[in-house]
């Protein structure tokens, strides 16, 4: 029978860092002991190499602008939903705001 190979502990507090750690957002002291962690770190290793292609993945996705046709088919459809349930559309001016935050 296979033990499924599952983080220590140790590992789990490095898995937790991993993203900000890839986003750059760690200082450089946390970085050197994550990146010395790594190296060491089979499974830490593997889990770092699949997040980066996720967020390789990820950045190239938002990159990609969405097909008018599907805006246009979304934009329907939420408006439907908002018929059947009786809302308003969003006023303009404040859905403005929301386009502006990315
Ligand atoms: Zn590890």
């Amino acid at each position: 029978m296979s033990v499924p190979a599952r983080p220590s502990a140790r590992c789990r507090t490095f898995l937790l860092e991993l993203s900000r750690y890839l986003d750059g957002d760690l200082s450089p002291a946390r970085r050197r002991t994550v990146e010395r962690h790594i190296k060491a770190c089979a499974c830490c290793e593997e889990m770092a190499a699949r997040l980066r292609r996720t967020m390789a993945v990820c950045r190239a996705e938002a990159k990609r602008r969405t097909p008018r046709g599907v805006m246009l088919l979304a934009a329907k459809r939420i408006r439907a939903l908002m018929a059947r349930e009786g809302l308003q559309p969003v006023a303009t001016r404040q859905r403005r705001r929301h386009a502006s935050e990315t």
